[in-house]
């Protein structure tokens, strides 16, 4: 279905096919600007390989990506090449293609939640910690559309719900887009405004009450993916501490 609101981000039956092998089927999808909409899917799924394209940097087989014209993208990609040849601190991962002002960066990583790392040493960052960093990179563009691949990959739980909460909160002050992926099924659900499952070709979407409901998203994620989404979504109105600065993150038990 067509829809005539103002996207500022569409595929149009966007197909991508490697090798012979179809790795994107015919995938339509909009972000719309001040919109939260997660991409959520098993490993595998192609959901970076579609983040890539709808960024122009991968091209489709057929279909087409329609951005808004002059549209300004943060991009949080879902890996961040480590092994650089040159140490590098904060301050400067923030300096690397834009010119920043010192005032600018310590407004971005104020606004990240660390303000405390301007000069610490990239390499020796904790997960959360590293996508924070990059975020406060991403903000620094003044996005209209924020894109996120993965952005609590190596967050523990508590780090988790602190992260969404930034990103909600980084939606509100700048107003921008949000594309977010996650093969996450937590909290993602509850901060979204639309929800795409996404398994090569879309098995489903809707808004997360909608989406947990669905028959496809049970058979994609189990039976159990549903219940647990609805108790998250009753229970998420307390409050979380908005620092986690002397955490060091570790892999969730329950997350894999
Ligand atoms: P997800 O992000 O959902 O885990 P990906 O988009 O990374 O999945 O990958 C989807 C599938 O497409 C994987 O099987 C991956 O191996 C394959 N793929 C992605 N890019 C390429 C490429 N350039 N060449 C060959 N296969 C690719
Ligand atoms: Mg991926």
């Amino acid at each position: 279905m067509l829809k005539v609101t103002n996207a500022i981000l569409s595929a149009r039956d966007a197909s991508l096919v490697i090798g012979g092998r179809t790795i994107l089927d015919r995938v339509n999808l909009d972000v719309r600007p001040n919109e939260i909409v997660t991409v959520i899917g098993p490993n595998g799924a192609g959901k970076s390989t579609l983040v890539r394209c709808l960024l122009g940097l991968q091209p489709l087989t057929s279909g087409e990506i329609i951005r808004s014209k002059g549209l300004r993208v943060g991009y949080v990609p879902q890996r961040f090449p480590q092994a650089l040849s040159v140490p590098l601190d904060v301050r400067r991962l923030l300096s690397l293609t834009l010119k920043p002002t010192e005032d600018e960066i310590d407004a971005a990583l104020s606004e990240t939640g660390i303000p405390h790392l301007k000069d610490a040493s990239v390499s020796r960052l904790s997960g959360g910690e590293l996508q924070r960093a990059l975020l406060a990179r991403a903000l620094l563009r003044k996005p209209e559309l924020l894109v996120l691949d993965e952005p609590v990959q190596a967050v523990d739980f508590m780090g988790e719900a602190r992260m969404y909460e930034l990103i909600s909160n980084v939606r509100r002050s700048h107003g921008c887009g949000i594309l977010m992926v996650s093969h996450d099924l937590h909290m993602v659900m509850a901060e979204s405004d639309h929800v795409v499952c996404l398994n090569g070709h879309v098995c489903c979407e809707g808004g997360p009450a909608t989406v947990q409901q669905d028959p496809e998203f049970a058979k994609l994620f189990g039976p159990s993916a549903a219940r647990m989404i609805a108790a998250y979504t009753h229970n998420h109105d307390h409050d979380h501490d908005s620092h986690d600065h002397h955490h060091h993150d570790h892999d969730h038990p329950h997350r894999h």
